[in-house]
């Protein structure tokens, strides 16, 4: 099946689509337009109120410089903001599962990063997660680490869970920058942003000395092909996570490892 781009793009233009022409990574022209054909297993709600159809075909190019797979058209940065603070995301995935069921499926992901983050550095006892919805890697990293930990995540409703179910403290908006952490994280956040350059590097500043980061990605595996949705900007390669790491300043070589779904990102801050 083939999907003309300027005719999706204008039947897509009121839900806030932009055409993506060059890698928002490395800068990169992107060609090799190909066409992903998606079966979404629910309807995606853009606003409350506003639905894309349950059957949706999104559309992908490859970056000639990083090699990431960048959606295009894309929903604009206006768009993302609108559609991760309202409740349109948290809806999409609650036709699905309930925030326990989801913990039930995801809780893996979860226990890996902090499993390694808690092996890495031992010793730094602060956390800060970026974007984890209803807050359960927080409460892992308090009840496995002794950790104080914080959850950063636009949605009301997922903070007001994290708050109530979790005891996890959730913010709307990041820390004064000042304020450092020994734990950062950000599981399947990366690829939904327009910006993922800027938000690793913010990230990366927030790190204490001797502190790690990590940051999980969908992997680009054709079994794992429902991974291309919407939501996603960005496909990442092992490759094109690199390029991503060294764009936003990070110096330290990273490891970047493929654990079940995902490609793994990690990176510990040299003591000065
Ligand atoms: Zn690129």
């Amino acid at each position: 099946m083939s999907l003309d781009r300027q005719f999706f793009l204008n039947c897509s233009a009121d839900l806030g689509l932009v055409l993506q022409e060059v890698c928002l990574i490395c800068g990169a022209d992107i060609t090799q337009f190909e066409d992903v054909v998606v079966v979404s297993s629910a309807p995606v709600f853009l606003t409350e109120d506003v639905a894309i159809p349950r059957f949706i075909g999104v559309l992908y190019g490859t970056c000639s410089g990083c090699g990431v797979k960048v959606q295009s058209p894309r929903l604009s940065d206006e768009s993302i903001a609108l559609y991760y603070s309202t409740g349109a995301y948290r809806k999409f995935l609650m036709v699905s599962r309930t925030p326990n069921e989801r913990e039930k499926v995801e809780g893996w992901r979860s226990m890996y990063v902090a499993t390694k983050l808690l092996s890495k550095s031992p010793n730094n006892r602060t956390h800060l997660d970026f974007g984890g919805d209803s807050g359960l890697l927080c409460r892992m990293m308090v009840g496995e680490g002794d950790y104080a930990s914080i959850l950063i995540e636009l949605n009301d409703e997922s903070r007001k869970y994290a708050e109530t179910f979790h005891k996890i403290p959730a913010f709307a908006e990041m820390p004064q920058k000042e304020l450092k952490f020994g734990a950062i994280s950000a599981i399947e956040v990366l690829e939904h942003l327009g910006n993922p350059v800027e938000v690793l590097s913010d990230l990366y500043s927030r790190l204490e000395d001797g502190g790690t980061l990590i940051a999980t990605v969908p992997l680009d595996d054709p079994e794992w092909a429902h991974h291309y949705s919407i939501h996603h900007i960005h496909v990442f390669t092992e490759n094109s996570l690199l390029e991503l790491a060294k764009q936003a300043g990070i110096t330290e070589s990273p490891e970047i490892d493929a654990v079940e779904t995902s490609l793994v990102l990690s990176v510990t801050r040299r003591k000065l």
